[in-house]
């Protein structure tokens, strides 16, 4: 296949929906890692095409959704102070913290903008000598890759008001958490296509080894995940539990060998608190010693700040597969995406905001108040 419609023709999507109801003989949870696959799977009704021995669990692959709370406030304070030019992607200017969010602060004056890229912050610090320009290095390793590129050319630049607030996450040892949790229900996954692409497959493999899980690196468009559910069929039924790759047209085994180079140069592993998950040891990731110059949490001795959840939001259990968004009593009631109590409300790639925009609410009510 060469375009992308070819990606979603309804009769390859009905073939594959066959074949996965002829391979199916038990009951599964699968869960998709990436809040692009989620996004997808609820904008064309995958998980309803799908037979009803499969359950889609919805995993925590939304870089904004899994940002903790505690950075965002640190966020916050960084980007208020005097002579500093925050720069940040745009979904998270609306992500609440303890202090409010960013949008609102740049509102009241604080000088804070939306780039598409962290080299657009370092072109802002080039131009603005006299300014300290922060940018919000958040996300998978998906984004790792660029983060680096501009760290390692502020360093040879000699830039000295260009920092880096680094809340970098990466999906191998959150996979790992998932499966260890007492909790847990999940018995395959979708692997993360985009960050494959950098990564490669063969960090899965001890995963799916120790674990028995089947691990399928899928991709994005309806074809691409319902290979991906039926590979992952096939696996569970016949007693396997192999890293496949069903996103080839992009993924390679050793993914991007210089992008991974350049994150081995520039970043280190870490200790990193997830939202909704908690601590999870090693994964995350952090300016290594020689880069700790361009690390806005020791250019600006930030205060940690402990920042509880909202006690209405179940976006813990959601991005661990444990409950779905309608399950939660303010979906589409006091959360809503203009008003999100929760990060899986405010990202596009959230959970909660999928089922909001397809409309999955006023589903769950006309269930339980039929006509
Ligand atoms: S609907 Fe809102 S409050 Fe409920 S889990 Fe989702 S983000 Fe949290």
């Amino acid at each position: 296949m060469k375009y992308l419609d070819e990606y979603r023709d309804g009769s390859s999507t009905q073939t594959l929906v066959d074949l996965i109801a002829s391979s199916l003989r038990g009951s599964w949870s699968i869960m998709e890692v990436c809040g692009g696959q989620t996004h997808s799977i609820v904008k064309y009704g995958i998980d309803r095409m799908v037979p009803s021995g499969i359950e889609l669990l919805h995993g925590p692959g939304c870089p904004v959704c899994v940002t903790p709370l505690e950075m965002i406030d640190r966020a916050h304070a960084v980007a208020a102070l005097p002579g500093v030019v925050f720069c940040s992607f745009g979904d998270m200017l609306r992500v609440p913290g303890s202090r409010g969010d960013l949008l609102s602060l740049k509102a009241r004056g604080a000088d804070i903008r939306i780039v598409y890229s962290p080299l657009d912050a370092l072109k802002l610090a080039v131009a603005h000598p006299d300014r300290q320009v922060v940018f919000f290095a958040i996300g998978f390793e998906t984004t790792a890759p660029a983060n680096a590129m501009a760290a390692w050319m502020a360093k040879r630049q000699g830039l000295t008001n260009f920092t880096l607030l680094v809340s970098q996450v990466m999906v191998p040892p959150m996979l790992t958490a998932i499966l260890q949790s007492p909790a847990n229900r999940v018995q395959a996954f979708l692997g993360p296509g985009h960050v494959c692409t950098v990564m490669g497959t063969a960090e899965y493999e001890p995963i799916a080894s120790f674990y028995r899980v089947p691990v399928v690196i899928t991709g994005f468009e309806p074809v691409d995940l319902l290979r991906g559910i039926l590979l992952t069929v096939r696996q569970l039924e016949e007693g396997r539990a192999v890293v496949e790759n069903a996103y080839a047209r992009v993924v390679r085994r050793d993914g991007s060998p210089p992008g991974r180079a350049l994150i081995e140069e520039v970043f280190e592993a870490c200790d990193r608190k997830w939202r909704g998950l908690g601590l999870i040891p090693k994964s995350g990731l952090r300016l290594r010693p020689e880069y700790r110059e361009i690390d806005a949490e020791r250019r600006f001795e930030l205060d940690t700040v402990e920042t509880p959840e909202s006690p209405q939001c179940i976006s813990g259990q959601i991005l661990r597969g444990l409950k779905k968004p309608v399950d939660c009593p303010a979906f589409g009631r006091e959360c809503t995406p203009e008003r999100p109590l929760g990060a899986t409300m405010v990202s596009a790639e959230g959970a909660c905001a999928a089922y909001y925009a397809y409309g999955r609410r006023q589903e769950a009510e006309e269930a339980k108040w039929p006509t």
